[in-house]
């Protein structure tokens, strides 16, 4: 079974939809790692479209933000602004979709979090210590994340604990050999490796082969629609620097 993997969508439904057509029929199943809203200008119809596809999702920090289940007073006024619009935008039947997210899944070899398995809607992992810490809290070979916008994988490298950082290398397929590892696919919508490309991968389940993946998206289109409903200047900005 060949899984479509993305996350951190942030309501950018241009991203996608160019995602949806850059992997056009070479997954079987969907597994969404959370952040499907905030930020962005869509949140009704990227959770609509999602709905319509054979998947998975988790619930991202983002996600529980527009329920207002978290204490936004930390965000800052961009960010603290977005989620407002967000939750006032959002209709009650995808509200309900997203309150129904679980916050982590175990699946065959892979273990899924929006953060870290750690702490699955909250911890950053930005760096191989942080990852480190975290191979100790899931026991499958794989741990798939997205959170930080970043696309990379963590691999465990002896049993002291040392962990390396790989960069991704894109279009290019992955065997991954049983050593433990914490992937992160990067975000479909709102990319921060300055690369303002949207980000997902590919996934066999079966032969545990890993393909991260590109696609450059009409981002003044998104822009266009973040403009017409008075988000932020500084969010509108960052999709085109990957910022
Ligand atoms: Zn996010």
């Amino acid at each position: 079974m060949r899984i479509l993997i993305i996350s951190d969508i942030h309501a950018n439904l241009t991203a996608l939809e160019t995602v949806l057509d850059d992997a056009q029929a070479q997954w079987d199943y969907v597994w969404c790692l959370g952040d499907v809203v905030g930020y962005g200008p869509d949140p009704n119809e990227c959770v609509e479209l999602l709905r319509t596809l054979p998947h998975l999702c988790l619930a991202g920090n983002h996600d529980w933000a527009a329920l207002g289940r978290l204490d936004i007073r930390t965000f800052n006024p961009d960010a603290r602004k977005a989620v407002n619009w967000t939750s006032d935008t959002l209709t009650p039947d995808n509200t309900a979709y997203l309150e129904a997210l679980p916050t982590t899944f175990v699946i065959g070899d892979y273990t899924l979090a929006h953060g870290s398995p750690r702490e699955p809607v909250w911890e950053y992992i930005l760096e191989p210590l942080i990852a480190a810490l975290n191979f100790s809290h899931f026991e499958t070979p794989y741990c798939l994340v997205g959170h930080t916008h970043q696309p990379v994988i963590y691999e465990q490298v002896s049993d002291q604990g040392e962990t390396e950082t790989i960069a991704p290398s894109y279009r290019q397929q992955r065997q991954l050999n049983g050593r433990r590892l914490i992937i992160n696919p990067g975000s479909v919508g709102q990319p921060r490796d300055q690369n303002p490309d949207a980000a997902y991968a590919i996934l066999d389940v079966e032969t545990n082969v890993y393909e991260a993946r590109r696609v450059p998206y009409d981002i003044s289109a998104v822009q266009k629609r973040m403009r017409q409903n008075d988000l932020p200047e500084r969010l509108i900005a960052r999709l085109e620097h990957g910022w």
